[in-house]
């Protein structure tokens, strides 16, 4: 379980993105963050592999202080999937999701077949394995950075924003293969978006923030509350 505790986050410029927002995010569930642009999404996801430290409060992971916790570590058991996939534009497709698994020292060939698994798990046709990501529609450029998010097996998969610049047929397809992923691999899911729309299909549980860092509800699609 992930805690986030009464957080704060100024940045230098005086800026408050996140305030005082506590939340806690259940294992092997779909947690999705949701308001406008601005609201503080993207700073809480950050905050949460520790790319970003919080001004105050706290967050825990399985009872304990993240800041107690080896960075490195920290984001190994962390998948980050962004939109537009992020992916290495020099690197072929296994290459790419066989990226985590060579830094944390497989052999080439053992990590290579695990990135072949993957293709399949996440719906590539192996033919992609050789091609660059640059030959690749959007649609499966993102399915590329879920296999990379997954391809250590993390217990947790920061997400942000992964489908939103893919059309609107390609991402209902991407949401469904989310979900079938989620029930099989039961990974724990935080899924930032500004789409209400998607949150509640794919959601388990919604926080939904407003304009300046606030934390206007925590629930589940069925109990939201229209507003
Ligand atoms: P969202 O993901 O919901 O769009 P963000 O977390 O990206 O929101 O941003 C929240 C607020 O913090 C916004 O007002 C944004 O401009 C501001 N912000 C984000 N990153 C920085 C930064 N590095 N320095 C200053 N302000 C920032
Ligand atoms: P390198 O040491 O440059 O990776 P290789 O001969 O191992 O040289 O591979 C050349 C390229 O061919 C690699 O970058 C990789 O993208 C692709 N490749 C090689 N072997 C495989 C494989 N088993 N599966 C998929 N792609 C492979």
């Amino acid at each position: 379980m992930i805690q986030i505790e009464s957080v704060t986050k100024r940045y230098p410029d005086g800026t408050t993105a996140v305030d005082d927002l506590s939340l806690e995010i259940p294992d092997g569930s779909i947690t999705v963050l949701v308001g406008p642009s601005g609201c503080g999404k993207t700073t809480t996801l950050r905050m949460i592999n520790r790319m970003v430290e919080p001004t105050s409060g706290r967050i825990l992971l399985d009872g304990s202080d993240i800041t107690g916790q080896p960075v490195n570590a920290l984001r190994r058991s962390m998948g980050y999937v962004i939109q537009n996939a992020g992916l290495f534009q020099h690197r072929t497709i296994v290459d790419n999701i066989a990226t985590v698994p060579r830094m944390l020292g497989w052999d080439r060939r053992r990590a290579r077949d695990r990135a072949r698994e993957l293709m399949a798990r996440v719906g590539l046709d192996e033919a992609l394995a050789r091609r660059y990501p640059y030959q690749l529609s959007g649609g499966q450029q993102q399915r590329v950075g879920v296999a990379r998010a997954l391809a250590a097996d993390p217990p947790v998969l920061l997400m942000d924003e992964p489908f939103s610049a893919v059309d609107p047929i390609v991402r209902k397809s991407l949401q469904g293969e989310l979900l079938r992923i989620q029930q099989e691999l039961g990974k724990t899911i935080v899924f930032v978006t500004h789409d209400i729309d998607e949150a509640i299909r794919i959601g388990d549980m919604i926080a939904v923030m407003r304009t300046g860092g606030r934390l206007a509800q925590f629930a589940p699609p069925t109990e939201l509350l229209s507003s």
